[in-house]
């Protein structure tokens, strides 16, 4: 019955298709990027310098130091101002903070570097693909058409931030005695950025791995995806973890840690889990050889 239809009528019922495509992903992808989980969280140390400052799920880090602090994502725009309260809560100043990392630039963990880089004046550094998504606000060429569409007219893309330095996979940035390693393991996006430092926790020093979202998103695909994943899995293997956490806070068990953490002998020992690490690359693993989706 298609060629009963007037032009107009053919158009109306295509931009109403179109709608309705475009909510059912969005759903999806509000979905995937978890926007419950970005309720207020206490914020509490982890070990040493080391310290969560994130909301329920959508995680954030503060790595302190004398010469300046480190914070690792920005949340949505909207969990900012709460990163910014986790972080005088804990009684540190957010003019400290001199340098600003990002795991990936998903809307979840890009969307408030701007806020916070606004607040400190820090530096905020990134891979070049994370850079360019960053500095545009959320765009990204590999985020399917309608979605970026609503990028483009801001529904889903938050203000672009100032990238001061692009850095190489397996480049170093130092602040004082802080130094953190930037390893690009790249599959969740092409800039996803994974993060190994020692923290130094009394008389030992601990292996902190921070890793990148491993899960692929449908509405984020790109032809190396798969290769990418493989590498980036091998590369996730290599790196020696006593504690890990990851950018969303429910896959490394932030709240019954922190739970463990209050009645532990050492409040340190409860995030103390390389087998957790391998288990979530393991799971990782698994999910790409099971082609799955989220
Ligand atoms: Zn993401």
């Amino acid at each position: 019955m298609w060629h009963h239809f007037t032009k107009r009528h053919r158009l109306a019922f295509l931009l109403a298709l179109l709608s309705v495509v475009a909510l059912v992903l969005v759903g999806r992808w509000l979905n995937a990027t978890k926007v419950g989980g970005q309720q207020p969280a206490e914020p509490f140390r982890i070990a040493g310098n080391f310290y969560y400052v994130g909301a329920n799920d959508v995680a954030a880090f503060l790595i302190t130091g004398p010469e300046g602090h480190v914070v690792l994502d920005g949340g949505y725009p909207t969990t900012a101002p709460m990163i910014m309260a986790s972080i005088a809560k804990l009684g540190f100043d957010i003019k400290d903070v001199k340098v600003l990392l990002n795991s990936e630039p998903h809307p979840d963990h890009g969307g408030g570097l701007t806020v916070l880089q606004q607040a400190s004046g820090a530096q905020l550094w990134a891979s070049d693909a994370s850079a360019d998504s960053l500095a545009s606000g959320g765009d990204d060429p590999d985020v399917i058409l309608p979605l970026r569409a609503l990028i483009w007219i801001g529904v889903l893309g938050y203000p672009a931030a100032r990238v001061d330095h692009r850095f190489k996979d397996g480049d170093t940035i130092r602040i004082g005695p802080i130094a953190l390693t930037a390893h690009i393991t790249a599959g969740h996006t092409r800039g996803c950025t994974s993060w190994s430092f020692p923290v130094r926790d009394k008389d030992r020093v601990l292996n902190v791995v921070s890793v990148c979202d491993t899960g692929v998103l449908a509405t984020s695909r790109y032809p190396e995806q798969a290769a990418d994943r493989e590498r980036s899995i091998r590369v996730l293997r290599t790196l020696p973890a006593d504690i890990w956490v990851t950018n969303h806070a429910r896959a490394w068990g932030r709240y019954r840690k922190f739970v463990a953490s209050g009645t532990a002998k050492n409040p340190v020992d409860p995030f103390i889990d390389p087998e957790g690490y391998r288990a979530y690359i393991d799971a990782a693993e698994a999910e790409l050889r099971q082609g799955r989706v989220h």
